[in-house]
């Protein structure tokens, strides 16, 4: 499939999840067989040279693409959630939105010291979610190989912040 017929199939809406918001909703992709399989094997042709220990995804949507990448690379899959929605016991970080704070949480020992991590979204805007999963990941002694995404908003400048941090980055739609 061509890079145009994949980006085709991600729609926009507008005014969600608040007025004046495009949001970009992958889930018209997901329910497309053919660009699932392409944008899978698209992100498992960036992630295999990296052979990473791990591939960690972040809630939600990167649950979907992390754990059929992890399953194409013949990797375990670990997920990283939104506060309170792990059973075990956590680690986690607090994060700074537009409005707020939000917290990211791990089941604590389930990304080993010295791990070699892909981290897994399905797309970054401003990047303080995947900075945010970057640093708790640091943080237990993993580093992070490289941070993948299905889709780049480059106009907010995600891929330049997680570069500044020294996250090597990528999404396979811009
Ligand atoms: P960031 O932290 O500003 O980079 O926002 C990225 C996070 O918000 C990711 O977890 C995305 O799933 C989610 N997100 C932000 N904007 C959109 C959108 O337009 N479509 C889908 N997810 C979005």
């Amino acid at each position: 499939m061509s890079t145009d017929s994949l980006t085709a199939l991600v729609r926009t809406i507008p005014d969600f999840p608040k007025p004046g918001i495009l949001f970009r909703d992958i889930t018209t992709l997901l329910a497309d067989g053919d660009g699932l399989r392409d944008l899978v094997d698209r992100m498992a042709a960036v992630a295999r040279p990296l052979d990473p220990d791990l591939i960690v995804g972040i809630e939600a949507r990167g649950f979907i693409l992390g754990a059929a990448l992890a399953l194409a690379l013949g990797k375990g899959f670990v997920p990283v959630r939104k506060k309170g929605k792990l059973p075990g016991k956590t680690v986690g970080i607090d994060y700074c939105l537009e409005y707020g704070t939000d917290r990211l949480e791990l089941h604590e020992g389930q990304v080993p010291v010295g791990a070699r991590v892909l981290l897994v979204d399905d797309l970054i805007a401003t990047g303080g979610t995947a900075l945010a999963a970057t640093q708790l990941l640091r943080e237990q002694g993993a580093s992070v190989l490289m941070a993948l995404f299905a889709i780049d908003l480059p106009d907010l400048g995600g891929m330049a912040a997680l570069s500044a941090d020294g996250v090597a980055a990528q999404a396979i739609i811009a």
